[in-house]
């Protein structure tokens, strides 16, 4: 087999002119026609690591991105998604709806991506095994689930990270009984998040995310190039740097409070009111390998995911607050001064 450089935008074969595809056994571009591997490792592939500051008072204008990928628009969804080479697909791999071909609308550039490390033969038996195991799942949902379309994304994320220099007004209880009551507390806490993983498209799901990326391996991230999405479909990333954290809003408040009661340490703690201020904004755009299974049961669209890096797979379930909890491990600092006791006894 024939090994050589590949041009960033080509995914042509430079040997017989076939088209490439990325191989995720081999980490590098095949060509359908003759077999050649082309590789896409490069000596700065140490790049992806780089995170650009972002200060909302002065917010930078990002260039578009000037790259002309053919996007196609989901009628049933509105995703927009790219395929380059042989991806070309008439169904959007979020909703399994028909796409067309759209007119070019504004996109930002990739910085980075965790190029698809699991195939579709593993991703497909990583969903059987999991429809197999749900103990209460209906007879023939292993026939159904078989019969349905498995699609790949490159699905849009952040990254973030931020330095939180919160101060907080918090209660708890002491005492019982007759003489429960509850005290007060006022206090400082820092908290460094590092590498919060932020959908980038409301098309991410819950299930995407939450099921099985959300400790996703910031080491693993490569820097764009188009031959990792040869033979896969892609999101473009369209949401300013200050709407991606406005999106990140509200799991930043719960971890917030969640970690502030943590410190509290007494029983059944409250935190009332915080104030944080916010520096150090660091961010990435970067894309994130998916496998989505759609089939239908007994007329309802269902899915399951497989995670491309890692093969986590999950199925279309509730979710219920503790999907946060996976990210306390992304906390890499945490310290905390105690502050003045807050109105004594107060009962608030
Ligand atoms: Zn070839
Ligand atoms: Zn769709």
């Amino acid at each position: 087999m024939a090994h050589g450089t590949v041009d960033q935008t080509d995914i042509q074969c430079p040997s017989c002119g076939g088209q490439c595809a990325f191989d995720p056994a081999q980490h590098d571009l095949l060509c359908s026609s003759c077999g050649s591997l082309w590789p896409l490792a490069t000596d700065d592939d140490h790049e992806a690591a780089t995170e650009f500051p972002y200060n909302p008072n002065a917010p930078m204008p990002e260039p578009p991105s000037l790259r002309g990928d053919q996007v196609h628009q989901c009628k049933t969804c509105g995703g927009e998604v790219i395929f380059i080479g042989a991806a070309l697909s008439e169904n959007c791999p979020y909703c399994d709806g028909p796409v067309v071909l759209a007119t070019e609308g504004t996109a930002f550039a990739t910085m980075a991506l965790v190029p698809f490390r699991i195939d579709r033969a593993y991703a497909a038996g990583a969903i059987t095994d999991w429809v197999n195991r749900r103990v209460a799942a209906p007879n023939d949902l292993t026939k159904v689930s078989a019969e349905g379309r498995i699609a790949s994304i490159y699905a849009p994320f952040w990254t973030f990270d931020s330095k939180e220099a919160i101060e907080y007004w918090a209660t708890y209880q002491v005492g019982s009984g007759k003489n429960r009551r509850r005290r007060g507390r006022k206090g400082r806490i820092n908290i460094d998040f590092n590498d919060m993983l932020v959908p980038a498209s409301p098309h991410v799901t819950p299930l995407i995310r939450d099921g099985i990326l959300h400790d996703f391996k910031p080491s693993y991230l490569r820097p764009y190039q188009a031959g990792y999405l040869a033979g896969f479909a892609a999101e473009r990333h369209h949401m300013t740097v200050q709407e991606g954290l406005d999106a990140n809003e509200a799991d930043k408040d719960v971890l917030i409070r969640n970690l502030i009661k943590g410190e509290i340490d007494k029983p059944n703690p409250r935190v009332e009111r915080y104030r944080t201020d916010t520096t150090g904004i660091q961010y990435r755009r970067i894309l994130l390998p998916v496998w989505i299974l759609h089939y239908t049961y007994h007329g309802t669209a269902k899915k399951v995911v497989v995670s491309g890096i890692d093969g986590r797979t999950f199925g279309e379930r509730p979710f219920s607050p503790w999907k946060l909890a996976g990210f306390s491990a992304l906390i890499t600092a945490l310290t905390m001064a105690f502050g003045l006791v807050w109105g004594a006894t107060g009962i608030l």
